[in-house]
C-alpha cells in the first residue's frame, strides 16, 4: 500500500521526531507547556496540510499519509501526534468537508499551514458517548446564532494559535421529537466564549486540552457549517475517520514500546546476562509486535476502505478498537520489561505507558467501538 512518496513522507517525519521532537518533549511533559516550536517546524514541513487540496495551501496527499505521519511521531510522542490529529482530523477537516467556500478561504488557509489551530467542540460536561444528550443551545436571533452551553475536554481549544472551535449545538427540534443538532463556527476571543485553563492531565501533558463555556455568544448566521439539522451526520462522519487516525496513533505508541524495549533488553544484565535472554522477556516483546503489526494491517485496511469510497465504519472501529487496546498493553509489558526504571518519569515508556490509556476512551471508548462493530453485524 505504501507507494514511493509514503515511504519518503515516513522517512523524513521519523527523522523529525527522533531528531527534533524527541530531544525537547520530556521538558515539555513535565511543565506541561505546549511545543510551540515543534509544532511550527511541523507546519513549516506541510504536515497540518497533508490530506488537503493544494487550492486551501494543502499538500494534495491522502488520509492514508496523514496515519503514517502520525504513527510515526507518536513512535516518539503522543502530545504532539495528537496535537496534529486534532488540528486536522477534527479541526480542519470539518470546514474542508461541509463548510462554504467563503468559510474555507477564510480559515483554511492558515489552519493547514499549521500557523492556527482549531478544536472540535462535541464532548459537554453532562455526556461524551451519548452525542444526543447534547445541551449546548444556539438560538438564531434575525441574522445572529446566540450561543449558551459548555463543552468539555476540547483539544486544541486554548493555544496562542487557535483560530475557532466548531460547536455542536441543538438548534431546534426535529419531526420526530428529537433534538436538530448543528455545527457551528465560533472565532476564538468571541465575547462570552471563555476558555478554562488546562486540565491537569495524566497524559498528553504536552498536548492542549481545555473546557469551553459559551454565554450568550453571538456569532453570524453565516457561521453555521453546512446545513442547518445536519450535525449529527457531520460529526459521525468526522468520527468515523478519526477513528483511523486514533488507530495509527496507537500503533506508533506501540512500536514505539517495542523499540525501547528492544534496546533495554540487550543492554540491561540480571543475572550474568542481558534480560533479553531470559525467554519470559523475549516472549513478551514477541507479543507486542504481533500486536503492533496487526493493529497496523487493521488500521492500513481501514484507510484502503475509505480511499476507494467504500464504508469503512467498521474497519475503523475495529482498527481504533485493536490497535488502543494493544497499545495499552504494549505500554503496560514495556514498563514491566523496563522494571524500576519503567517507572520513571525519564524513560520514554513511563511517557507511553501514562499516553496509552487515553487511545482507548478519546474519539469513541472502546464500549462504543463495540456497540459500533455489534451493530453493524446486525445485533
Ligand atoms: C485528553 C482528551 C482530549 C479530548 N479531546 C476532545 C475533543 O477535541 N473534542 C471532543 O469533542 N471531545 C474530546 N474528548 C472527549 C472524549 O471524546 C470523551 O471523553 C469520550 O468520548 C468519552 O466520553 P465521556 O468522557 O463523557 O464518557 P461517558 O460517555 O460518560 O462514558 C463513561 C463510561 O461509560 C461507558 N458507556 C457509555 N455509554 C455506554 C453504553 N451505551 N454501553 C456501554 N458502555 C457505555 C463508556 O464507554 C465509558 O466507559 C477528549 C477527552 C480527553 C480526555
Amino acid at each position: 500500500m505504501l507507494n514511493q512518496e509514503h515511504e519518503a513522507l515516513r522517512e523524513s517525519v521519523r527523522e523529525f521526531a527522533h531528531e527534533v521532537v524527541a530531544p525537547v518533549i520530556g521538558k515539555h511533559y513535565e511543565n506541561h507547556t505546549f511545543p510551540y516550536d515543534v509544532i511550527a517546524q511541523m507546519g513549516k514541513m506541510g504536515l497540518f496540510g497533508l490530506p488537503f487540496a493544494e487550492e486551501y495551501g494543502g499538500m494534495g496527499g491522502d488520509y492514508f499519509a496523514l496515519c503514517l505521519v502520525l504513527e510515526e511521531l507518536a513512535r516518539v510522542d503522543s502530545s504532539v501526534a495528537i496535537t496534529l490529529e486534532a488540528a486536522v482530523s477534527l479541526g480542519a477537516m470539518p470546514i474542508y468537508r461541509f463548510g462554504t467556500a467563503e468559510q474555507k478561504e477564510r480559515w483554511l488557509p492558515k489552519l493547514l499551514s499549521g500557523e492556527a489551530l482549531a478544536g472540535f467542540g462535541l464532548t459537554e460536561p453532562g455526556f461524551g458517548s451519548d452525542a444526543g444528550g447534547t445541551a449546548t443551545r444556539a438560538v438564531l436571533d434575525g441574522d445572529t446564532w446566540v450561543i449558551n452551553g459548555a463543552k468539555a475536554f476540547i483539544t486544541n481549544s486554548g493555544t496562542d494559535i487557535t483560530s475557532l472551535v466548531t460547536v455542536t449545538a441543538v438548534t431546534g427540534t426535529n419531526a420526530d421529537g428529537s433534538k436538530e443538532l448543528s455545527t457551528i463556527i465560533v472565532p476564538s476571543g468571541t465575547p462570552g466564549f471563555t476558555v478554562a485553563p488546562g486540565y491537569s492531565k495524566v497524559g498528553w501533558c504536552a498536548s492542549d486540552t481545555h473546557e469551553l463555556t459559551f454565554d450568550n455568544v453571538r456569532v453570524p448566521a453565516e457561521n453555521l457549517l453546512g446545513e442547518r439539522g445536519r450535525g449529527f451526520a457531520q460529526f459521525l462522519r468526522i468520527l468515523d475517520e478519526g477513528r483511523i487516525a486514533i488507530a495509527a496513533l496507537s500503533v506508533g505508541l506501540s512500536q514505539g514500546c517495542v523499540d525501547e524495549s528492544i534496546k533495554y533488553a540487550k543492554e540491561r544484565q540480571a543475572f550474568g546476562r542481558p534480560i533479553g535472554d531470559f525467554q519470559a522477556i523475549a516472549f513478551k516483546i514477541a507479543d507486542m509486535e504481533k500486536r503492533t503489526h496487526i493493529g497496523r494491517l487493521a488500521y492500513y485496511e481501514a484507510a484502503r476502505l475509505m480511499l476507494a469510497g467504500e464504508d469503512f465504519k467498521r474497519a475503523s472501529a475495529i482498527a481504533k478498537l485493536y490497535a488502543s487496546e494493544s497499545a495499552v498493553d504494549n505500554a503496560r509489558d514495556a514498563t514491566q520489561i523496563h522494571g524500576g526504571y519503567g517507572f520513571m518519569n525519564e524513560f520514554p515508556v513511563a511517557r507511553f505507558w501514562r499516553d496509552a490509556k487515553i487511545l482507548e476512551i478519546g474519539e469513541g471508548t472502546s464500549e462504543v467501538q463495540r456497540m459500533i462493530i455489534s451493530r453493524d453485524l446486525g445485533l
